[in-house]
């Protein structure tokens, strides 16, 4: 059984029952035999099937955003923008798949040689539920024009959005097989990756989802890419341009009521401006107004489950238990639905889950540092390495710290860390490997084939 719960006042949206094990396979099979059509067919015939999808996708934004507001909260207009980037990864990789995927040619002794991109068949997508369609979209485009066909595993309280998804596929007029959706919980994940057709899996979610799966698939040898948690740090350095720099933290920190893996999650900041950036901090993160996600005023709706809630705000607490201060927020409000306000700690040590964990909420740990050196060590102290920031008014000051000096896979220079098609996106250490988005991610489910010919 998969349950879709209205997370802004605790009601049962739908029931579903989870898909059987014959059912699972009949699936399976069935994308596999398309799959062996579907690798044959030409990219300016992907390309308009893919271009189809991005209309369909901006002529439903409205439709599809509802859906995202009532099963994991988020703001309605929030919503519209993520549909809108996933049209633009649609048309993204209908235009530069084929230039992506040209054949290489190499020169050595034989007539000819070359680099071919081959796709591998039947990818498993394993994704979270924070931007339900963004994450999904920005997997598939690039897998199903790279000839490759795909099965979804949602989270489990999204299925009406994992749903939605086949049926848009199906729409826009592709093959009624290429993409297919699986209700299943997630011990069915392994019992998926085994099967013969399924060539690879893409792993977006939390640390030890990614660590389970990357095991079963290590076991399998079967290719995977993980995208995985976060604890992002933001360094404020001296030179900063302080309420701009408050501004975009505030920013990263919120968005999506602050459950993004690249969201702005500890704050850095050298003591000489320490005091004059937390007052704009403050400000902007007081500023924010969190309710109902349909109100136009939301600027931040319910985290997406209540256990996720109470989760977050357990870590808040045994970090003020081990002497972190609560400047703002910190209260489950006294509300129906799974709220929790916008919240800053201060005097974030090593050792509390402020300061070791993610926080997967609208809650920021400022952390006080005498200078920048310290600063970078304080930023590369922790297990993950997905985005970081640095905000200074010396850009190639920034430049060399985000190049040379911050472990992650995505710096920013004042700006919070966003993810773009054009860009490739993904993590080190416990954030996980792997590519997505830009040149890099088309070819991760690739077999990059060697044709000599003599
Ligand atoms: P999650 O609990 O790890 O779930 C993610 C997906 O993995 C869901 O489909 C879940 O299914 C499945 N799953 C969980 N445990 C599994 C296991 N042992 N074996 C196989 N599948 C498993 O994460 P979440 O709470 O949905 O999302 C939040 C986490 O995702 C955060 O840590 C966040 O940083 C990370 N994230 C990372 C990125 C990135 O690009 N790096 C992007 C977004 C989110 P069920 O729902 O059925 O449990």
């Amino acid at each position: 059984m998969i349950k879709s719960i209205n997370p802004t006042n605790g009601k049962t949206l739908k029931i579903y029952d989870a898909y059987s094990e014959k059912g699972i396979e009949s699936i399976i099979n069935a994308v596999d035999k398309c799959w062996h059509h579907w690798r044959n067919t030409s990219f300016l015939y992907r390309a308009q099937l893919m271009q189809n999808l991005s209309s369909l996708l901006r002529s439903k934004k409205e439709e599809l955003a509802h859906l995202m507001a009532l099963e994991m909260g988020k703001v309605k207009n929030e919503g519209i923008g993520e549909i809108e980037k996933c049209a633009w990864v649609c048309d993204y990789y209908a235009q530069h798949a084929e230039l992506f995927l040209e054949n290489e040619s190499i020169e050595t002794e034989a007539k000819n040689s070359f680099v071919s991109y081959q796709p591998l068949g039947t990818i498993l997508a394993v994704m979270p539920w924070n931007f339900p369609f963004w994450q999904v979209f920005r997997f598939a485009a690039p897998t199903i024009m790279a000839g490759n066909a795909a099965v979804l595993k949602h989270a489990s309280n999204v299925p009406g959005c994992a749903l939605a998804i086949e049926e848009l596929f199906r729409e826009a007029g592709f093959s009624e097989n290429i993409f297919r959706t699986l209700l299943i919980a997630s011990d069915k994940v392994e019992r998926v990756i085994k099967h013969p057709a399924i060539k690879g899996v893409s792993l977006t979610g939390s640390t030890p989802a990614g660590k389970s799966v990357a095991a079963i698939a290590g076991r399998e040898l079967k290719k995977c890419v993980l995208e995985l948690g976060g604890s992002d740090p933001y360094i404020i350095l001296e030179d900063a341009h302080l309420e701009v720099a408050a501004q975009k933290c505030a920013a990263g920190r919120l968005l999506n009521a602050g459950q993004s893996c690249i969201g702005a999650k500890r704050f850095i900041v050298v003591e000489n401006v320490y005091a004059e950036f937390l007052e704009y901090f403050t400000y902007e993160m007081n500023n924010a107004h969190f309710g109902d996600p349909f109100d136009d005023e939301t600027t931040m709706g319910p985290l997406a489950r209540a256990d996720l809630r109470d989760e977050l705000h357990e870590q808040v607490r045994t970090s003020v238990e081990q002497g972190a201060e609560v400047i703002l927020g910190g209260e489950i409000p006294l509300r129906k639905g799974a709220f929790y306000p916008p919240t800053i700690l201060e005097n974030v040590k090593p050792g509390m889950p402020a300061y070791n964990e993610e926080l997967f909420g609208p809650v920021a740990s400022v952390i006080k540092v005498k200078n920048e050196k310290q600063a970078i060590h304080v930023a590369n102290d922790t297990e993950f390495g997905l985005g970081a920031a640095v905000f200074t008014s010396n850009l190639k000051k920034g430049e060399n710290i985000a190049e040379m000096q911050l472990e992650a896979g995505c710096c920013f220079v004042n700006d919070f860390v966003k993810s773009d098609p054009r860009l490739p996106f993904g993590g080190i250490k416990e954030s996980g490997f792997g590519r997505e988005l830009s040149a890099h991610g088309i070819k991760e489910f690739i077999n990059v084939k060697t044709v000599v010919a003599k």
